[in-house]
Protein backbone atom coordinates (compact mmCIF):
# COMPACT_ATOMS: atom_id res chain seq x y z
CA UNK A 1 0.00 0.00 0.00
CA UNK A 2 1.23 3.81 -0.47
CA UNK A 3 0.11 6.64 1.53
CA UNK A 4 0.03 10.16 -0.62
CA UNK A 5 -0.56 13.69 0.62
CA UNK A 6 0.68 16.71 1.33
CA UNK A 7 3.01 17.93 3.74
CA UNK A 8 1.08 18.33 7.28
CA UNK A 9 -1.77 15.92 5.95
CA UNK A 10 -0.89 13.90 9.13
CA UNK A 11 -0.29 10.54 6.65
CA UNK A 12 3.03 9.78 8.84
CA UNK A 13 1.18 9.11 11.96
CA UNK A 14 -1.24 7.48 10.64
CA UNK A 15 0.86 5.12 8.20
CA UNK A 16 3.05 4.04 11.04
CA UNK A 17 0.02 3.54 13.19
CA UNK A 18 -1.34 1.27 10.47
CA UNK A 19 2.07 -0.30 9.52
CA UNK A 20 1.90 -1.45 13.63
CA UNK A 21 -1.56 -3.05 13.51
CA UNK A 22 -0.58 -5.01 10.10
CA UNK A 23 3.39 -5.92 11.21
CA UNK A 24 4.46 -5.05 7.90
CA UNK A 25 7.06 -1.97 7.70
CA UNK A 26 6.37 1.39 7.24
CA UNK A 27 8.89 2.75 4.55
CA UNK A 28 9.24 6.14 4.76
CA UNK A 29 12.06 7.35 2.05
CA UNK A 30 12.62 10.61 3.75
CA UNK A 31 13.75 8.84 6.97
CA UNK A 32 15.79 5.83 4.81
CA UNK A 33 17.88 8.88 3.35
CA UNK A 34 18.55 10.53 6.69
CA UNK A 35 19.70 7.05 7.96
CA UNK A 36 21.63 5.99 4.93
CA UNK A 37 23.57 9.55 5.15
CA UNK A 38 24.02 8.72 8.60
CA UNK A 39 25.57 5.59 8.50
CA UNK A 40 27.90 6.58 5.34
CA UNK A 41 26.79 3.64 3.24
CA UNK A 42 27.39 4.32 -0.18
CA UNK A 43 24.42 5.40 -1.44
CA UNK A 44 23.92 7.51 1.55
CA UNK A 45 26.98 9.23 0.41
CA UNK A 46 25.56 9.51 -3.01
CA UNK A 47 22.38 10.48 -1.69
CA UNK A 48 24.33 13.26 1.10
CA UNK A 49 26.07 15.16 -2.27
CA UNK A 50 22.13 16.07 -3.90
CA UNK A 51 20.84 16.86 -0.31
CA UNK A 52 23.72 19.64 0.43
CA UNK A 53 22.74 21.25 -2.46
CA UNK A 54 19.19 21.38 -1.55
CA UNK A 55 18.82 19.27 -4.88
CA UNK A 56 16.17 16.78 -4.74
CA UNK A 57 17.67 13.01 -4.75
CA UNK A 58 17.51 11.43 -8.29
CA UNK A 59 14.92 8.64 -9.05
CA UNK A 60 17.33 5.88 -9.89
CA UNK A 61 19.13 6.84 -6.28
CA UNK A 62 15.65 6.34 -4.34
CA UNK A 63 14.44 3.33 -6.46
CA UNK A 64 17.38 1.57 -5.15
CA UNK A 65 17.10 2.53 -2.02
CA UNK A 66 13.74 0.95 -1.95
CA UNK A 67 14.98 -1.93 -4.44
CA UNK A 68 17.28 -2.92 -0.97
CA UNK A 69 14.58 -2.67 1.97
CA UNK A 70 11.97 -4.76 -0.17
CA UNK A 71 14.81 -7.35 0.07
CA UNK A 72 14.99 -7.86 3.24
CA UNK A 73 12.81 -10.83 5.02
CA UNK A 74 10.27 -8.33 7.17
CA UNK A 75 8.90 -7.62 3.77
CA UNK A 76 7.63 -10.50 2.61
CA UNK A 77 4.30 -10.30 3.90
CA UNK A 78 3.67 -6.50 2.87
CA UNK A 79 5.03 -3.26 3.35
CA UNK A 80 3.03 0.29 3.45
CA UNK A 81 5.16 3.50 1.78
CA UNK A 82 4.96 6.87 3.04
CA UNK A 83 6.06 9.85 0.82
CA UNK A 84 7.13 7.18 -1.58
CA UNK A 85 6.36 7.37 -4.60
CA UNK A 86 7.23 11.65 -5.82
CA UNK A 87 7.13 11.60 -9.44
CA UNK A 88 5.80 9.01 -12.26
CA UNK A 89 8.68 7.80 -12.78
CA UNK A 90 9.03 6.11 -9.02
CA UNK A 91 5.73 4.67 -9.65
CA UNK A 92 6.73 3.34 -12.80
CA UNK A 93 9.61 1.83 -11.05
CA UNK A 94 7.61 0.60 -8.61
CA UNK A 95 5.41 -1.11 -10.40
CA UNK A 96 8.11 -2.51 -11.79
CA UNK A 97 10.09 -3.77 -8.77
CA UNK A 98 6.64 -5.15 -7.24
CA UNK A 99 5.80 -7.24 -10.46
CA UNK A 100 9.19 -9.03 -10.03
CA UNK A 101 8.61 -9.76 -6.41
CA UNK A 102 5.07 -10.98 -7.19
CA UNK A 103 3.64 -8.44 -4.14
CA UNK A 104 1.40 -6.20 -6.69
CA UNK A 105 0.30 -2.33 -5.19
CA UNK A 106 -2.99 -3.46 -3.39
CA UNK A 107 -4.12 0.34 -2.47
CA UNK A 108 -3.36 4.03 -2.70
CA UNK A 109 -4.58 6.17 -0.30
CA UNK A 110 -4.79 9.95 -0.87
CA UNK A 111 -5.03 11.77 2.56
CA UNK A 112 -7.25 14.96 1.00
CA UNK A 113 -6.55 18.22 3.39
CA UNK A 114 -7.59 21.87 1.97
CA UNK A 115 -5.08 24.17 1.82
CA UNK A 116 -6.09 26.54 3.97
CA UNK A 117 -5.43 23.55 6.67
CA UNK A 118 -2.60 22.47 5.57
CA UNK A 119 -1.31 26.25 6.16
CA UNK A 120 -2.97 26.41 9.73
CA UNK A 121 -1.22 23.41 10.40
CA UNK A 122 2.45 24.11 9.05
CA UNK A 123 2.63 27.57 9.70
CA UNK A 124 1.17 27.46 13.61
CA UNK A 125 4.61 26.31 15.26
CA UNK A 126 6.84 28.96 17.37
CA UNK A 127 10.33 27.90 19.31
CA UNK A 128 11.23 29.47 21.92
CA UNK A 129 14.35 31.63 21.33
CA UNK A 130 16.20 30.33 24.88
CA UNK A 131 15.41 26.60 25.82
CA UNK A 132 14.44 25.41 22.04
CA UNK A 133 11.17 23.76 23.10
CA UNK A 134 8.23 23.89 20.44
CA UNK A 135 4.73 25.05 20.32
CA UNK A 136 1.13 25.05 18.27
CA UNK A 137 -0.83 27.49 17.62
CA UNK A 138 -3.93 25.12 17.39
CA UNK A 139 -2.58 21.57 18.73
CA UNK A 140 -0.14 22.76 21.43
CA UNK A 141 -0.44 26.27 22.16
CA UNK A 142 1.66 28.01 25.53
CA UNK A 143 0.06 29.00 28.54
CA UNK A 144 0.25 32.95 27.28
CA UNK A 145 0.80 34.70 23.63
CA UNK A 146 4.27 34.02 22.59
CA UNK A 147 6.44 33.51 25.56
CA UNK A 148 7.92 30.03 26.57
CA UNK A 149 5.77 27.95 29.07
CA UNK A 150 9.29 26.39 30.51
CA UNK A 151 11.39 29.49 30.92
CA UNK A 152 9.86 32.47 29.88
CA UNK A 153 11.46 32.99 26.65
CA UNK A 154 10.72 34.79 23.43
CA UNK A 155 8.74 32.79 20.55
CA UNK A 156 9.17 33.04 17.37
CA UNK A 157 8.36 31.19 13.42
CA UNK A 158 11.05 29.75 11.69
CA UNK A 159 11.89 30.69 8.19
CA UNK A 160 10.88 27.50 7.26
CA UNK A 161 7.44 27.61 8.75
CA UNK A 162 6.58 31.18 7.56
CA UNK A 163 3.57 31.06 5.17
CA UNK A 164 5.46 31.74 1.93
CA UNK A 165 8.03 29.25 2.42
CA UNK A 166 4.58 26.73 3.50
CA UNK A 167 3.25 27.83 0.09
CA UNK A 168 6.15 26.93 -2.30
CA UNK A 169 6.98 23.34 -0.64
CA UNK A 170 2.81 22.89 -1.23
CA UNK A 171 3.05 24.17 -4.37
CA UNK A 172 6.06 21.77 -5.45
CA UNK A 173 3.91 18.84 -4.11
CA UNK A 174 0.94 19.70 -6.05
CA UNK A 175 3.23 19.91 -9.21
CA UNK A 176 5.04 16.60 -8.20
CA UNK A 177 1.60 14.80 -6.59
CA UNK A 178 -1.28 15.96 -8.71
CA UNK A 179 -0.11 13.10 -12.06
CA UNK A 180 0.23 10.92 -9.55
CA UNK A 181 -3.22 10.65 -8.36
CA UNK A 182 -4.58 10.65 -11.95
CA UNK A 183 -1.68 7.71 -12.27
CA UNK A 184 -3.11 5.29 -9.83
CA UNK A 185 -7.35 6.54 -10.29
CA UNK A 186 -6.85 5.39 -13.86
CA UNK A 187 -5.18 1.86 -12.41
CA UNK A 188 -8.23 1.49 -10.26
CA UNK A 189 -6.00 1.76 -7.03
CA UNK A 190 -6.83 5.11 -5.26
CA UNK A 191 -8.82 5.65 -2.20
CA UNK A 192 -9.23 9.71 -0.96
CA UNK A 193 -9.97 9.41 2.78
CA UNK A 194 -10.83 12.88 4.43
CA UNK A 195 -7.96 13.64 6.48
CA UNK A 196 -9.42 16.57 8.53
CA UNK A 197 -11.03 16.81 12.12
CA UNK A 198 -10.37 14.67 15.13
CA UNK A 199 -7.68 11.74 14.46
CA UNK A 200 -10.03 9.09 15.87
CA UNK A 201 -12.38 9.35 13.32
CA UNK A 202 -9.58 9.83 9.90
CA UNK A 203 -8.24 6.58 11.46
CA UNK A 204 -11.62 5.14 11.47
CA UNK A 205 -12.39 6.58 7.73
CA UNK A 206 -8.29 5.12 6.71
CA UNK A 207 -8.81 1.19 8.18
CA UNK A 208 -11.97 1.17 6.66
CA UNK A 209 -10.76 2.40 3.30
CA UNK A 210 -7.59 -0.01 3.35
CA UNK A 211 -9.20 -3.02 4.36
CA UNK A 212 -12.16 -2.62 1.83
CA UNK A 213 -11.36 -5.03 -0.81
CA UNK A 214 -12.09 -4.29 -4.20
ZN1 LIG B 1 11.90 28.32 26.64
Amino acid sequence: MVFLGPPGAGKGTQARDLAETWGVPHIATGDMLREAVAAGTPLGQDARRYMEQGALVPDDVIVELIQERLGKPDAKRGFLFDGFPRTIAQAEALSTLLEDLGQPLERVIFFDVSEAELLRRLTGRRVCRACGTTYHLVSSPPGRAGVCDRCGGELYQRQDDSESTVRTRLQVYDTQTAPLLDYYRKRGLLTTVHGEGPVETIRAALRQAAEARS
